[in-house]
């Protein structure tokens, strides 16, 4: 398989529920990984349990967080778990096309006089074909009003003194479930990852840039969004699944058939939406002068894809006849998980086939 999809993604060796979020427990360790080196590593073997399928795993296993209040603690201890090994979804990064920080004075060597001055300074974080970029902007120097007080560097830059044609400060969001981009405050879905960050400086504070270090450190996910987005992905997997059942031509009703039919639908619709914040680069290639790699702002768009790379090769994201879990497998008659499932699904067969013959030839007895 060509390496299709590139990108980092971050995660921390223990995380812990507060207050309804789910962040980094204290002194955790930070870790920055390839979420494809997993997948492309296993897509080469038979049968293969992909990162993505151990999430769908889990948001089947999941209590509907939308009817109960809260999830059991058996199951916070799966959510924590699985972001040790994985991290958070990045959910908010996953909505956000851009954000601009509020102006801000800072200390600026202007030429030819080679002086420091203060100017307004502008911070933009965009998401683009090459992941996250930093767009810094100053004022002109001769823009500037004259100094009426006494002005800090770092400190809001307020009233005329901020250029007109610069952005507000706010994030342009595009919500998960109906992709329609709106520009939002930052206290409005941005700042609702930061639960760290005291109510009246969401609007004001310097977010760091998105994947550093401090960003990781800071950003926490909600368990209610967590929850929903897995629940999401895993719903638009199965429904798709749903038109190879109509395919085989064993449901015998119509009226299902069609169900399903528009079912799977709603799950394409759902994947292709889930999948729209992703973008396709052009880099430099090994053999090749360039080569195409899809770049993802969250591990929600990279596990989605590899969702759609197995489906658009099988058809249905597969499924163990013994454990029910998902699984890939480049043989379109395999069933089973892995070996231990096979054994375990034949052992059982063959016991239930001895039941049988031995229940029949008890009543022959009769
Ligand atoms: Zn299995």
């Amino acid at each position: 398989m060509p390496e299709i999809a590139g990108g980092t993604w971050w995660r921390f060796d223990r995380y812990e529920l507060r207050d309804g979020f789910i962040l980094p427990a204290p002194q955790a360790v930070l870790e920055y990984y390839d979420p494809w080196g997993e997948y492309r590593g296993q897509s080469r073997a038979k049968i293969a349990v992909s990162p993505y399928h151990s999430l769908l795993e889990l948001a089947g296993q999941l209590a509907d967080i939308r009817l109960a209040p809260r999830l059991s603690s058996g199951d916070e201890d799966r959510v924590l778990r699985w972001c040790s090994q994985h991290g958070l979804l990045g959910i908010l990064l996953h909505q956000t096309e851009a954000v601009a920080l509020p102006a801000r004075w800072e200390l600026v060597r202007v030429w030819p006089e080679q002086r420091d001055v203060l100017l307004p300074t502008l911070y933009e974080y965009v998401w683009g074909n090459d992941g996250w970029s930093v767009r810094v902007e100053h004022a002109k120097p001769e823009a500037v009003q004259p100094q009426k007080r006494t002005r800090a560097a770092g400190s809001i830059v307020t009233g005329k003194d901020v250029p007109a044609d610069w952005p507000r400060a706010g994030a342009l969001i595009r919500s998960l479930y109906d992709s329609r981009p709106r520009y939002e405050s930052l206290e409005q879905t941005w700042a609702r990852f930061f639960p760290s960050i005291r109510e009246g400086e969401r609007a004001t504070y310097a977010y760091p840039c998105p994947l550093s270090t401090e960003f990781c450190g800071l950003y926490a996910e909600p368990l209610v969004d967590f929850v929903r987005s897995a629940r999401l992905l895993r719903d638009a997997i199965l429904d798709i699944g749903l038109e190879k059942i109509v395919e085989s031509d064993v449901l015998q009703d119509h009226h299902m058939e069609m169900d399903f039919l528009y079912a799977a639908d709603e799950g394409k619709r759902m994947l292709s939406s889930i999948i729209s914040p992703l973008r396709l680069a052009v880099i430099d290639g090994q053999s090749q002068a360039v080569e195409q790699k899809w770049m993802s702002p969250s591990l929600l768009g990279f596990f989605a894809l590899m969702a759609l790379q197995d489906l658009a090769e099988h058809g249905h994201v597969r499924r163990c006849d013994n454990c029910n879990g998902f699984f890939s497998s480049e043989a379109y008659q395999a069933k089973y998980c892995s070996a231990r499932c096979r054994q375990v699904y034949q052992k059982r067969a063959y016991r239930k086939r001895r039941r049988d013959h031995a229940s029949l030839v008890g009543e022959r007895r009769i």
